[in-house]
């Protein structure tokens, strides 16, 4: 079975997208701070069944020093990793100029440096077993703009940047890599949204409501497939028309 590293894989986006690997027949790690009732009984409905696996490895990802030894440790365990979805975020809100510098920098590290720092060490382990696929999970934000999301924005902006320039870097090794940018989304980072905003945001979906965690968790899966093998340095959105 081929491995695959699902960060923020405990919760929400990220919990779809790994059940959905591993539904696919990828064996699946899910990393995160701490493992959720959601996540156990995925990995038991996975483990019940026929196809794939999945498993949960903490780690704090911004403490980015530590994304080596993470590698490590899972190259060690499961074998060389042919994927990788770098999922997890936060998206602390605010207007920039009240934003505390700890919080600006806190979300920088989790949501542009830890996943630079952590494909950089997966990438090696790629190189090695000749390909792989790399998943970035953006933000519609990231080209739209959001008020009271500016440092957010950046940091979506810098992971579609990323897609497009490592695309080409690991093209000629058989590596392929996207970025998939969902609109709005219910999940616990969005849940401090009132239904007024979220009732705006669907009204102005040309599809006239949101996109939920399996509409995400399918174009993950898409790009891994054998049919996305041609398509990388993309975007691709999943917003049920938000920005068309
Ligand atoms: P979520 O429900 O808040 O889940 C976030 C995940 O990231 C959790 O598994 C969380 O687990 C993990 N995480 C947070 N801090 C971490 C850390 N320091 N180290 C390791 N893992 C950490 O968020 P979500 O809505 O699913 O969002 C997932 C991704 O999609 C994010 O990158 C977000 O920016 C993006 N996105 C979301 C939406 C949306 O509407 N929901 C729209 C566009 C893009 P622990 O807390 O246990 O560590």
């Amino acid at each position: 079975m081929r491995n695959v590293v699902v960060t923020g894989g405990s919760r929400g986006l990220g919990l779809g997208i790994a059940r959905t690997l591993a539904d696919s027949g990828f064996q699946v790690v899910a990393v995160a701070r701490n493992s959720s009732d959601g996540l156990a009984a995925a990995i038991a409905d996975v483990a019940a069944g026929t196809q794939g696996a999945l498993h949960f490895r903490p780690c704090d990802l911004a403490d980015t020093a530590s994304l080596p030894g993470l590698v490590k440790t899972l190259r060690a365990e499961f074998g060389p990793i042919y994927g990788l979805v770098n999922n997890a975020g936060i998206g602390t809100p605010g207007a920039l100029a009240t934003m505390k510098d700890r919080d600006i920098e806190a979300l920088l590290r989790l949501n542009v440096l830890a996943p630079i720092t952590l494909t950089k060490y997966v990438t090696r382990s790629m190189l090695a077993a000749g390909g792989g696929r790399i998943v970035n999970i953006a933000s519609v934000v990231a080209a739209t703009g959001y008020g009271g999301l500016a440092a957010y924005s950046a940091s979506k902006a810098a992971l579609v940047g990323f897609t497009r320039s490592l695309a080409r870097e690991l093209g000629p090794m058989g590596i392929t890599v996207n970025a998939v940018a969902p609109g709005f989304v219910d999940t616990d980072m969005t849940h401090s949204l009132g239904p007024a905003d979220r009732a705006r945001i669907e009204r102005r979906s040309a599809l006239h409501r949101l996109p939920d965690v399996a509409d995400v968790a399918d174009m993950v899966a898409y790009l891994f497939s054998e049919k996305a093998r041609n398509i990388t340095g993309v975007t691709m959105t999943v917003d049920a028309g938000n920005t068309a």
